[in-house]
């Protein structure tokens, strides 16, 4: 049975997933749990661009309504409030599960539940991909490697995590989540895919979550100094959310489990970062210092060989061409012309 995209219907169950992207091919059924977030409702944007029909799963916990609402109408998609530590019946082909919070403000917000939706929300995720066959696509992290003792971080690095940390809820979380994802590869033969993500950034995140590209473009944009938490010496890798979502649709219809380092190897300083947010929006705003947060990981840059010679994926928006999409963004949603999320 032959679904060609553009038609509105379901493709053969368990299709798998298996053609390469942008050929006509069977419609397929996915599931993105926090399809409601910043990652999230962008990845649903190119899902159902290409002619798939999806389920977002959210709780809406950090996700908002305004991310999907352009979909809404769309015979082909279809929004549930649920939370991911509850069990969950669906038949579909692919699962992308995305749901958990990411910024460490959320993730430190109520950690036993973080940690909860880490492992039993995972857990139920797999669950659901054993029962009906899909395809399953974990959305780890970079913080799976602590603070790093190897630099750039290679997907064979196992990590320097504080398991009693303040983080750990998130970082231990995600780490359970990757045992899990490959012990229902290993012994319920379940097809999986994780994706170790650097940090993000791009239209739709929260605009006071306390990240540091978010707090940088609000901070500037309302004429307040820019937050450099300790000596900013500290470095992170930035990636706009576009080549995240390729990469992660890369991994999908790929053939290969991973783990994938998805994230952008141009490494910034914070306060190399402060300058950047300046030269974009404000070249007066004015940096104060506050103390860093515990456990602050002192650098962070992927080493992506392993996805560009396996996946064909690299990222290619800079830094200082992504930051002005932004900009944009939050530019409207402070100032509230009422155009949220121009995308
Ligand atoms: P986000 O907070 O914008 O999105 C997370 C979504 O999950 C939200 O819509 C939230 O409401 C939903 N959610 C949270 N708990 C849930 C639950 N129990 N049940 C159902 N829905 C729930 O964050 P994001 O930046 O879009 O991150 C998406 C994924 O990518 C997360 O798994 C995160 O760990 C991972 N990640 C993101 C980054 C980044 O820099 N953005 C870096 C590494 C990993
Ligand atoms: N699960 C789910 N949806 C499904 C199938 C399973 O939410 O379609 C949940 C189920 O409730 C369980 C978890 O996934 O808590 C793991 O399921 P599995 O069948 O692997 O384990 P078991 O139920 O045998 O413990
Ligand atoms: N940070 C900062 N000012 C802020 C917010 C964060 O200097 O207003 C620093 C933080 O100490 C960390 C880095 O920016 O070293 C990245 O923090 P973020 O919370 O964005 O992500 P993380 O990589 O820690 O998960």
């Amino acid at each position: 049975r032959i679904i060609y995209q553009n038609r509105v219907g379901f493709g053969s169950f368990n299709s798998g997933g298996k053609i390469p992207l942008g050929l006509q091919r069977k419609s397929l059924r996915i599931v993105v749990t926090g399809g409601a977030g910043f990652v999230g409702s962008h990845l649903v944007d190119r899902l159902i661009a290409r002619g798939d029909s999806v389920i977002v799963v959210d709780n809406f916990f950090t996700g908002r309504k305004e991310n999907v609402m352009h979909h809404f109408g769309n015979p082909r998609f279809e929004l549930i409030r649920h939370d991911v530590v509850e069990p969950l019946l669906l038949e579909v082909d692919q699962i992308y599960h995305l749901a958990c919070p990411a910024s460490p403000v959320h993730y430190k917000h109520n950690p036993v539940k973080t940690i909860k939706t880490n492992v039993v929300g995972t857990l139920n995720m797999l669950g659901l991909a054993k029962r009906v066959g899909a395809r399953f696509l974990l959305t780890s992290t970079s913080e799976v490697y602590g603070d790093p003792l190897e630099h750039p971080q290679k997907e064979t690095y196992w990590g320097n995590v504080n398991p009693i940390g303040v983080r750990s809820c998130y970082d231990e979380g995600k780490r359970t989540a990757e045992t899990l994802t490959m012990d229902y590869h290993r012994g319920a033969e379940v097809e999986v895919r994780i994706a170790r993500i650097f940090n993000t950034y791009g239209p739709r995140m929260c605009i006071d979550d306390g990240r540091v590209v978010s707090n940088f473009v609000a901070q500037a944009l309302r004429k307040e100094p820019l937050t450099v938490y300790g000596d900013g010496k500290q470095t992170r890798s930035f990636q706009f959310v576009s080549d995240l979502v390729e990469g992660l649709m890369r991994l999908m219809e790929g053939e290969h489990v991973g783990p994938f380092n998805l994230g952008n190897p141009g490494e910034f300083t914070m306060l190399e970062l402060a300058k950047v947010v300046q030269e974009t929006i404000d070249p007066n705003a004015q940096i104060v210092h506050k103390p860093n947060t515990e456990d602050d990981p002192h650098k962070r840059k992927p080493d992506i060989s392993k996805a560009k010679e396996l996946l064909g994926w690299e990222p290619k928006v800079a830094l200082r061409n992504g930051l002005p999409m932004m900009v944009q963004d939050f530019r409207q949603r402070i100032f509230g012309d009422h155009k949220e999320d121009s995308g």
